[in-house]
C-alpha cells in the first residue's frame, strides 16, 4: 500500500488505484475500505503507526461501490466495527440502485448474482444509516454533506478546521484536471453538478478523492472552474 499523510493524523492509503483514509485519534476510523483484499495492507500500516486493527471502531462509507466497500467483511473479522453509510445507497438494489442500469443488468446474470454481496452493502450490513447533515466527533467536527449523482447516497465528509474534504467519487482528478464523476458508472449527472456546487460553498483548501492524489492547490478555484465548464 502506498501511504501519505494528508494532515497530522490523517492518512491516505492506496491500493489497486483506490484510496481509503485512516483517521488516527483516540480510536481509529476508516473512510472507505478499498477493494477486497485490502485488510492485510491496512493492518500493516496501522501497526507501523504504533496502533492495532482492533482499535478501528468505525468505517464511514462514501458510497456503495465495490472498490470502496470491498474489504468491509474482512475488517469486520478483527473487531466489532460500526459500518456507517447513507441510507439512499441502501434502499435496494433494484429500486434505488447505486449502480447504473448497465452494471445492474450484468449483476443479474446468475453467476454474478451470487457474488453480488461483494459488490454492494445491503441494509443489514450497516449499523448506522445517515441522512446527511450529521457530524462526527472527528478532526474537531467532521460533517456529512450529501452529494448525490455518482450514486444516490454519495456523501462527502468535510472537516472545517482543516479545510479538508473527502469526496469519494463525487469528483475525480484525472490528468491533473478536476472532473465530474465518470458518466458510465454514475446514476445522475445533473445531480452530480449540483453536488459540486454544494462543495464550492464550503471553505476548502484540501480535496481527497476516492482515486488519485489529493489536491492541495487552489481547491476552491478549481471547483468554480469545473462548475463553469458544466454550464455554471
Ligand atoms: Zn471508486
Ligand atoms: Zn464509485
Amino acid at each position: 500500500m502506498v501511504t501519505r499523510e494528508i494532515v497530522p493524523g490523517v492518512y491516505q492509503l492506496t491500493s489497486g488505484g483506490t484510496n481509503l483514509f485512516v483517521i488516527a485519534e483516540k480510536e481509529l476510523t476508516l473512510i472507505d475500505t478499498g477493494l477486497p483484499g485490502s485488510s492485510t495492507g491496512i493492518s500493516a500500516f496501522v501497526r507501523r503507526i504504533g496502533r492495532s486493527v482492533e482499535e478501528i471502531s468505525s468505517i464511514i462509507i462514501t458510497h456503495n461501490h465495490f472498490d470502496h466497500i470491498g474489504s468491509v467483511p474482512e475488517l469486520r473479522r478483527f473487531n466489532d466495527v460500526k459500518i456507517i453509510a447513507h441510507r439512499a445507497d441502501l434502499a435496494g438494489f433494484d429500486t434505488a440502485p447505486s449502480y447504473p442500469q448497465g452494471i445492474r443488468r450484468l449483476l443479474r446474470i446468475p453467476f454474478l448474482h451470487r457474488v453480488r454481496r461483494r459488490f454492494v452493502l445491503e441494509p443489514d450490513d450497516v449499523n448506522i444509516q445517515l441522512e446527511g447533515g450529521e457530524a462526527f466527533e472527528l478532526l474537531g467536527g467532521l460533517r456529512v454533506v450529501p452529494t448525490p449523482g455518482h450514486t444516490p447516497g454519495s456523501i462527502c465528509l468535510y472537516a472545517p478546521r482543516q479545510k479538508l474534504i473527502f469526496v469519494g467519487d463525487a469528483l475525480q482528478r484525472r490528468r491533473k484536471k478536476l472532473r465530474l464523476p465518470a458518466k458510465m458508472v454514475s446514476t445522475d449527472m445533473v445531480a452530480a453538478v449540483d453536488s459540486v456546487k454544494k462543495m464550492a460553498e464550503l471553505d476548502l483548501e484540501i480535496i481527497c478523492f476516492g482515486h488519485g492524489k489529493p489536491l492541495f492547490e487552489d481547491a476552491h478555484g478549481r471547483l468554480l472552474a469545473l462548475i463553469e465548464c458544466n454550464g455554471g
